[in-house]
Protein backbone atom coordinates (compact mmCIF):
# COMPACT_ATOMS: atom_id res chain seq x y z
CA UNK A 1 0.00 0.00 0.00
CA UNK A 2 1.16 3.93 -0.78
CA UNK A 3 -0.52 6.76 0.43
CA UNK A 4 1.13 10.25 -1.08
CA UNK A 5 0.39 13.56 0.37
CA UNK A 6 0.80 16.45 -1.94
CA UNK A 7 0.34 20.49 -1.70
CA UNK A 8 -2.16 19.75 -4.59
CA UNK A 9 -3.79 16.87 -6.13
CA UNK A 10 -5.42 16.86 -9.40
CA UNK A 11 -7.54 13.99 -10.32
CA UNK A 12 -8.61 15.87 -13.56
CA UNK A 13 -12.47 14.67 -13.21
CA UNK A 14 -12.48 16.61 -10.42
CA UNK A 15 -11.46 19.88 -9.59
CA UNK A 16 -7.70 19.84 -7.75
CA UNK A 17 -7.76 19.62 -3.82
CA UNK A 18 -5.05 21.71 -1.96
CA UNK A 19 -3.36 19.59 0.76
CA UNK A 20 -4.41 16.18 -0.74
CA UNK A 21 -3.62 12.97 -0.65
CA UNK A 22 -3.92 9.42 -2.42
CA UNK A 23 -4.32 6.26 -1.30
CA UNK A 24 -3.34 2.88 -3.50
CA UNK A 25 -4.29 -0.30 -1.96
CA UNK A 26 -2.24 -3.61 -2.08
CA UNK A 27 -3.66 -4.76 -5.72
CA UNK A 28 -2.14 -1.55 -6.79
CA UNK A 29 -5.78 0.91 -7.40
CA UNK A 30 -7.01 3.34 -5.73
CA UNK A 31 -8.85 3.34 -2.79
CA UNK A 32 -9.07 6.98 -1.52
CA UNK A 33 -8.51 10.76 -2.86
CA UNK A 34 -9.10 13.71 -1.28
CA UNK A 35 -7.99 16.43 1.32
CA UNK A 36 -5.38 14.99 3.39
CA UNK A 37 -7.43 15.06 6.57
CA UNK A 38 -9.78 12.53 5.26
CA UNK A 39 -7.47 9.85 3.40
CA UNK A 40 -6.92 6.69 5.41
CA UNK A 41 -3.65 6.20 6.75
CA UNK A 42 -3.70 2.35 7.37
CA UNK A 43 -0.94 1.12 10.02
CA UNK A 44 1.25 -0.70 7.22
CA UNK A 45 1.26 1.86 4.53
CA UNK A 46 4.28 3.22 2.67
CA UNK A 47 4.42 7.05 3.17
CA UNK A 48 5.35 9.66 0.81
CA UNK A 49 4.63 13.49 1.66
CA UNK A 50 5.62 16.48 -1.14
CA UNK A 51 4.40 19.65 0.58
CA UNK A 52 5.43 21.44 -2.46
CA UNK A 53 4.57 18.60 -5.13
CA UNK A 54 1.76 18.35 -8.03
CA UNK A 55 0.66 15.15 -7.56
CA UNK A 56 -1.15 14.22 -11.39
CA UNK A 57 -2.33 10.97 -12.90
CA UNK A 58 0.35 9.60 -14.46
CA UNK A 59 1.43 10.73 -18.10
CA UNK A 60 0.51 8.97 -21.26
CA UNK A 61 2.69 8.63 -23.99
CA UNK A 62 0.72 8.18 -26.88
CA UNK A 63 3.79 7.41 -29.46
CA UNK A 64 6.89 6.58 -29.01
CA UNK A 65 9.74 4.67 -30.21
CA UNK A 66 11.79 3.46 -26.95
CA UNK A 67 14.14 1.08 -29.03
CA UNK A 68 15.38 4.29 -30.80
CA UNK A 69 16.87 5.79 -27.76
CA UNK A 70 20.44 4.89 -28.12
CA UNK A 71 19.89 6.49 -31.35
CA UNK A 72 19.49 10.26 -29.71
CA UNK A 73 21.33 13.04 -31.84
CA UNK A 74 22.33 11.16 -34.57
CA UNK A 75 20.55 12.28 -37.72
CA UNK A 76 20.81 15.69 -38.46
CA UNK A 77 19.08 14.97 -42.09
CA UNK A 78 16.64 17.61 -42.83
CA UNK A 79 15.24 16.12 -46.23
CA UNK A 80 12.41 14.04 -44.35
CA UNK A 81 12.52 11.42 -46.75
CA UNK A 82 16.51 10.88 -46.24
CA UNK A 83 16.07 11.08 -42.74
CA UNK A 84 13.51 8.07 -42.87
CA UNK A 85 16.58 6.46 -44.92
CA UNK A 86 18.84 7.48 -42.03
CA UNK A 87 17.01 5.44 -39.58
CA UNK A 88 16.59 2.42 -41.32
CA UNK A 89 19.98 2.46 -42.20
CA UNK A 90 21.08 3.09 -38.48
CA UNK A 91 18.44 0.37 -37.44
CA UNK A 92 20.00 -2.29 -40.06
CA UNK A 93 23.37 -1.59 -37.74
CA UNK A 94 21.93 -2.28 -34.02
CA UNK A 95 22.24 -5.31 -32.88
CA UNK A 96 19.16 -7.24 -30.37
CA UNK A 97 21.56 -5.98 -27.37
CA UNK A 98 21.34 -2.50 -28.66
CA UNK A 99 17.75 -2.55 -28.94
CA UNK A 100 17.25 -4.05 -25.82
CA UNK A 101 19.32 -1.59 -23.22
CA UNK A 102 17.76 0.97 -25.42
CA UNK A 103 14.29 0.48 -25.13
CA UNK A 104 15.39 -0.42 -21.00
CA UNK A 105 16.97 3.18 -20.99
CA UNK A 106 13.66 4.76 -22.97
CA UNK A 107 11.51 3.43 -20.45
CA UNK A 108 13.59 4.18 -17.67
CA UNK A 109 13.39 7.95 -19.26
CA UNK A 110 9.87 8.16 -19.35
CA UNK A 111 9.21 7.48 -15.85
CA UNK A 112 11.64 10.22 -15.18
CA UNK A 113 9.64 12.74 -17.40
CA UNK A 114 6.13 11.22 -15.46
CA UNK A 115 4.85 8.90 -17.78
CA UNK A 116 3.92 5.82 -16.77
CA UNK A 117 1.83 4.65 -20.12
CA UNK A 118 3.30 4.09 -23.46
CA UNK A 119 2.15 3.34 -26.74
CA UNK A 120 5.44 2.00 -28.73
CA UNK A 121 5.44 1.12 -31.81
CA UNK A 122 8.98 -0.59 -32.74
CA UNK A 123 10.21 -3.84 -35.18
CA UNK A 124 13.02 -5.81 -32.09
CA UNK A 125 10.38 -6.73 -29.75
CA UNK A 126 12.85 -4.81 -27.01
CA UNK A 127 9.93 -2.64 -25.45
CA UNK A 128 7.61 -5.33 -24.83
CA UNK A 129 10.79 -7.01 -23.03
CA UNK A 130 11.23 -3.43 -21.07
CA UNK A 131 8.07 -3.69 -19.76
CA UNK A 132 8.02 -6.89 -18.44
CA UNK A 133 11.85 -6.70 -17.03
CA UNK A 134 11.09 -3.54 -15.15
CA UNK A 135 7.21 -3.84 -14.51
CA UNK A 136 5.90 -0.90 -16.59
CA UNK A 137 2.49 -0.28 -18.32
CA UNK A 138 2.13 0.38 -21.79
CA UNK A 139 0.81 -1.08 -25.40
CA UNK A 140 3.49 -2.26 -28.04
CA UNK A 141 2.62 -2.46 -31.48
CA UNK A 142 5.03 -5.02 -33.41
CA UNK A 143 5.89 -2.94 -36.52
CA UNK A 144 5.74 -4.43 -39.89
CA UNK A 145 7.37 -3.33 -43.22
CA UNK A 146 7.13 -4.03 -46.76
CA UNK A 147 7.23 -1.46 -49.85
CA UNK A 148 6.88 -4.01 -52.22
CA UNK A 149 4.83 -6.85 -52.84
CA UNK A 150 7.66 -9.51 -53.45
CA UNK A 151 7.83 -9.02 -49.67
CA UNK A 152 4.66 -9.58 -48.03
CA UNK A 153 5.14 -13.37 -47.22
CA UNK A 154 8.19 -12.96 -45.45
CA UNK A 155 6.78 -9.48 -43.96
CA UNK A 156 3.72 -11.59 -42.79
CA UNK A 157 5.45 -14.23 -41.60
CA UNK A 158 7.70 -12.13 -39.38
CA UNK A 159 4.97 -10.28 -37.82
CA UNK A 160 3.08 -13.11 -37.07
CA UNK A 161 6.14 -15.06 -34.98
CA UNK A 162 6.72 -12.13 -32.98
CA UNK A 163 3.00 -11.33 -32.03
CA UNK A 164 3.15 -14.92 -31.05
CA UNK A 165 6.49 -14.46 -28.90
CA UNK A 166 5.03 -11.09 -27.48
CA UNK A 167 1.57 -12.41 -26.91
CA UNK A 168 2.88 -14.65 -24.21
CA UNK A 169 3.54 -11.71 -22.15
CA UNK A 170 0.81 -9.21 -22.69
CA UNK A 171 -0.94 -9.28 -19.77
CA UNK A 172 -4.10 -5.99 -18.88
CA UNK A 173 -0.75 -4.12 -18.30
CA UNK A 174 0.75 -5.26 -21.29
CA UNK A 175 -1.27 -4.93 -24.41
CA UNK A 176 0.19 -5.54 -28.05
CA UNK A 177 -0.84 -4.27 -31.79
CA UNK A 178 0.80 -4.29 -34.97
CA UNK A 179 1.71 -1.81 -37.01
CA UNK A 180 1.95 -1.62 -40.57
CA UNK A 181 4.65 1.52 -40.03
CA UNK A 182 3.94 4.04 -43.08
CA UNK A 183 2.72 4.52 -47.33
CA UNK A 184 6.13 4.51 -48.17
CA UNK A 185 7.19 1.36 -46.43
CA UNK A 186 3.92 -0.63 -46.82
CA UNK A 187 2.62 -1.63 -49.85
CA UNK A 188 -1.15 -1.96 -50.42
CA UNK A 189 -1.08 -5.78 -50.44
CA UNK A 190 0.62 -6.08 -47.11
CA UNK A 191 -1.69 -3.90 -45.56
CA UNK A 192 -4.92 -5.72 -46.87
CA UNK A 193 -3.17 -8.75 -45.56
CA UNK A 194 -2.04 -6.67 -42.16
CA UNK A 195 -5.86 -5.14 -42.14
CA UNK A 196 -7.15 -9.02 -42.02
CA UNK A 197 -4.60 -10.60 -39.45
CA UNK A 198 -5.37 -7.79 -37.03
CA UNK A 199 -8.84 -8.49 -37.22
CA UNK A 200 -8.76 -12.48 -37.07
CA UNK A 201 -6.08 -12.14 -33.79
CA UNK A 202 -8.30 -8.69 -32.14
CA UNK A 203 -5.24 -6.98 -32.49
CA UNK A 204 -5.37 -2.95 -32.16
CA UNK A 205 -3.64 -1.22 -35.12
CA UNK A 206 -1.31 1.57 -35.29
CA UNK A 207 0.06 3.36 -38.02
CA UNK A 208 2.20 6.51 -39.56
CA UNK A 209 -0.54 8.31 -41.29
CA UNK A 210 -0.42 11.83 -43.36
CA UNK A 211 2.60 12.99 -41.57
CA UNK A 212 4.37 14.91 -44.28
CA UNK A 213 3.30 16.50 -47.75
CA UNK A 214 5.87 13.69 -49.52
CA UNK A 215 3.85 11.01 -48.00
CA UNK A 216 0.51 12.92 -49.88
CA UNK A 217 2.34 13.19 -52.72
CA UNK A 218 3.15 9.57 -53.44
CA UNK A 219 -0.46 8.49 -52.55
CA UNK A 220 -2.46 10.78 -54.48
CA UNK A 221 0.09 11.17 -57.40
CA UNK A 222 2.67 8.29 -57.48
CA UNK A 223 5.12 10.78 -57.72
CA UNK A 224 7.22 13.07 -55.26
CA UNK A 225 10.80 11.80 -53.76
CA UNK A 226 8.99 8.72 -51.60
CA UNK A 227 8.05 7.80 -55.70
CA UNK A 228 11.19 8.26 -56.82
CA UNK A 229 13.19 6.12 -54.07
CA UNK A 230 10.99 3.02 -53.98
CA UNK A 231 11.16 3.02 -58.33
CA UNK A 232 14.57 3.17 -57.53
CA UNK A 233 15.10 0.38 -55.64
CA UNK A 234 13.16 -1.15 -58.50
CA UNK A 235 9.31 -0.86 -56.93
CA UNK A 236 5.95 -0.22 -58.76
CA UNK A 237 4.26 2.55 -57.62
CA UNK A 238 0.75 3.36 -58.94
CA UNK A 239 -0.92 6.92 -57.91
CA UNK A 240 -4.53 6.08 -56.01
CA UNK A 241 -6.30 9.42 -56.33
CA UNK A 242 -6.90 10.00 -52.80
CA UNK A 243 -5.53 11.31 -49.73
CA UNK A 244 -3.29 8.86 -47.13
CA UNK A 245 -6.61 9.10 -44.53
CA UNK A 246 -9.24 7.36 -47.63
CA UNK A 247 -6.70 5.74 -48.67
CA UNK A 248 -5.89 3.60 -45.73
CA UNK A 249 -9.50 3.66 -44.84
CA UNK A 250 -10.29 2.17 -47.54
CA UNK A 251 -8.06 -0.51 -47.14
CA UNK A 252 -9.60 -1.47 -43.73
CA UNK A 253 -7.43 -0.36 -41.89
CA UNK A 254 -8.94 2.51 -39.93
CA UNK A 255 -11.53 0.82 -37.51
CA UNK A 256 -12.63 1.35 -33.93
CA UNK A 257 -9.27 1.90 -31.87
CA UNK A 258 -6.97 2.47 -34.65
CA UNK A 259 -4.23 5.32 -34.05
CA UNK A 260 -3.31 7.19 -36.35
CA UNK A 261 0.10 8.98 -35.48
CA UNK A 262 0.65 12.17 -36.74
CA UNK A 263 -2.30 13.24 -39.06
CA UNK A 264 -0.71 16.19 -39.85
CA UNK A 265 -1.97 16.29 -43.49
CA UNK A 266 -5.67 16.36 -43.30
CA UNK A 267 -8.81 18.11 -44.53
CA UNK A 268 -12.06 18.20 -43.05
CA UNK A 269 -12.93 15.28 -45.38
CA UNK A 270 -10.25 13.40 -44.06
CA UNK A 271 -11.47 14.15 -40.08
CA UNK A 272 -15.54 12.92 -41.25
CA UNK A 273 -13.30 9.77 -42.30
CA UNK A 274 -11.50 9.67 -39.28
CA UNK A 275 -14.28 9.99 -37.23
CA UNK A 276 -16.53 7.91 -39.03
CA UNK A 277 -14.02 4.84 -38.59
CA UNK A 278 -14.16 5.29 -34.50
CA UNK A 279 -9.91 5.90 -35.25
CA UNK A 280 -7.75 8.17 -32.46
CA UNK A 281 -5.13 10.02 -33.37
CA UNK A 282 -1.76 10.33 -31.70
CA UNK A 283 -0.48 14.16 -32.37
CA UNK A 284 3.45 14.60 -32.41
CA UNK A 285 3.69 18.52 -32.05
CA UNK A 286 7.19 18.95 -31.91
CA UNK A 287 7.94 16.15 -34.45
CA UNK A 288 6.10 17.82 -36.60
CA UNK A 289 7.56 21.23 -35.89
CA UNK A 290 11.05 19.22 -36.64
CA UNK A 291 10.53 17.98 -39.74
CA UNK A 292 8.21 21.11 -40.62
CA UNK A 293 5.34 19.17 -41.79
CA UNK A 294 3.04 21.74 -40.70
CA UNK A 295 0.65 21.45 -37.54
CA UNK A 296 -1.81 19.14 -37.17
CA UNK A 297 -5.98 20.73 -36.75
CA UNK A 298 -5.79 19.14 -33.19
CA UNK A 299 -8.77 22.00 -33.42
CA UNK A 300 -10.91 19.83 -36.17
CA UNK A 301 -10.44 16.30 -34.72
CA UNK A 302 -11.69 17.28 -31.38
CA UNK A 303 -14.74 19.45 -32.38
CA UNK A 304 -15.61 16.18 -34.37
CA UNK A 305 -15.12 14.30 -30.72
CA UNK A 306 -11.96 12.33 -32.19
CA UNK A 307 -9.78 11.43 -29.63
CA UNK A 308 -6.59 12.99 -29.63
CA UNK A 309 -3.83 12.11 -27.44
CA UNK A 310 -0.31 13.55 -27.45
CA UNK A 311 3.11 11.59 -28.29
CA UNK A 312 6.79 12.59 -28.02
CA UNK A 313 7.68 10.38 -31.32
CA UNK A 314 11.43 9.24 -31.15
CA UNK A 315 13.98 10.86 -29.28
CA UNK A 316 15.29 10.32 -32.75
CA UNK A 317 13.19 13.44 -33.78
CA UNK A 318 13.24 15.28 -30.80
CA UNK A 319 15.25 15.98 -27.73
CA UNK A 320 13.90 14.08 -25.17
CA UNK A 321 10.47 12.80 -23.46
CA UNK A 322 8.89 15.62 -22.06
CA UNK A 323 4.99 15.59 -22.97
CA UNK A 324 4.94 18.99 -21.10
CA UNK A 325 7.08 20.48 -24.07
CA UNK A 326 4.91 18.82 -26.69
CA UNK A 327 1.93 20.37 -25.11
CA UNK A 328 3.88 24.15 -24.52
CA UNK A 329 4.42 23.82 -28.47
CA UNK A 330 0.56 22.58 -29.12
CA UNK A 331 0.00 25.98 -27.14
CA UNK A 332 -2.39 24.42 -24.79
CA UNK A 333 -3.38 25.93 -21.75
CA UNK A 334 -1.84 24.29 -18.25
CA UNK A 335 -5.13 22.39 -17.15
CA UNK A 336 -5.87 21.48 -20.88
CA UNK A 337 -2.47 20.33 -21.07
CA UNK A 338 -2.94 18.03 -17.93
CA UNK A 339 -6.16 16.50 -19.50
CA UNK A 340 -4.81 15.88 -22.65
CA UNK A 341 -1.43 14.55 -21.35
CA UNK A 342 -3.78 11.95 -18.94
CA UNK A 343 -7.30 11.47 -19.61
CA UNK A 344 -7.90 12.36 -23.47
CA UNK A 345 -4.30 10.27 -23.54
CA UNK A 346 -5.75 7.12 -21.92
CA UNK A 347 -9.50 7.68 -24.37
CA UNK A 348 -6.93 7.44 -27.53
CA UNK A 349 -5.55 4.00 -26.13
CA UNK A 350 -9.03 3.44 -24.94
CA UNK A 351 -7.41 2.51 -21.60
CA UNK A 352 -9.41 5.04 -19.80
CA UNK A 353 -11.44 2.85 -17.93
CA UNK A 354 -8.69 2.01 -16.44
CA UNK A 355 -5.67 5.23 -15.93
CA UNK A 356 -5.66 9.08 -16.84
CA UNK A 357 -7.13 10.40 -13.99
CA UNK A 358 -7.51 9.82 -10.26
CA UNK A 359 -10.27 8.17 -9.02
CA UNK A 360 -11.02 5.35 -6.46
CA UNK A 361 -11.14 1.98 -8.32
CA UNK A 362 -8.79 3.27 -10.84
CA UNK A 363 -5.03 2.01 -11.43
CA UNK A 364 -2.80 3.52 -9.16
CA UNK A 365 -0.45 5.02 -11.80
CA UNK A 366 0.61 8.38 -10.70
CA UNK A 367 3.37 11.31 -11.17
CA UNK A 368 4.20 14.04 -8.53
CA UNK A 369 6.08 17.54 -9.74
CA UNK A 370 7.82 20.43 -8.12
CA UNK A 371 4.96 23.02 -7.73
CA UNK A 372 6.62 26.24 -9.93
CA UNK A 373 5.27 29.40 -8.56
CA UNK A 374 3.69 31.08 -9.24
CA UNK A 375 1.98 28.89 -11.62
CA UNK A 376 1.05 25.14 -10.17
CA UNK A 377 1.21 23.99 -13.93
CA UNK A 378 2.91 23.24 -16.23
CA UNK A 379 5.73 21.89 -13.79
CA UNK A 380 9.21 21.75 -14.64
CA UNK A 381 9.22 18.09 -16.61
CA UNK A 382 11.30 15.86 -13.96
CA UNK A 383 9.23 13.95 -11.97
CA UNK A 384 9.66 13.89 -8.34
CA UNK A 385 7.93 10.44 -7.91
CA UNK A 386 6.72 8.26 -10.62
CA UNK A 387 4.16 5.23 -9.58
CA UNK A 388 2.81 2.12 -11.98
CA UNK A 389 0.26 0.49 -10.16
CA UNK A 390 1.39 1.35 -6.50
CA UNK A 391 4.50 0.34 -7.37
CA UNK A 392 7.20 3.66 -7.04
CA UNK A 393 9.28 3.17 -10.26
CA UNK A 394 11.12 6.35 -10.12
CA UNK A 395 11.99 9.32 -7.23
CA UNK A 396 14.24 12.17 -7.79
ZN1 LIG B 1 6.80 7.52 -35.10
Amino acid sequence: MLRIRAGVVFPVTAPPIEDGAVLVGADGRITAVGPNARVPTPGDVERLEFKDGVLTPGLVNAHTHLELTHLAGTNDEKDFVKWIGRVRSLKDETTPEQFQAAAERGLRDCWAHGITCIADTGSSGAAMQALVRFGGRGIVYQEVFGPSPTQVPASMADLEQQVLRMRRLATTQRRIGVSPHAPYTVCESLYRRVARYAQQERLPIALHLAESQEESELVRYGAGPFAEALRARGIAVEPHHCSPVQYLRDLGLLRPGTLAIHCVQVDAEDVAALKSSRAAVAHCPRSNRAHAHGVAPVGLLRQAGIPVGIGTDSVVSVPDLDLWSEARTAWFGAEEALRFLTLEGAKALDWDREIGSLEVGKAGDLAVFQHSPPHRLPPPPIALATVVAGRLVHRS
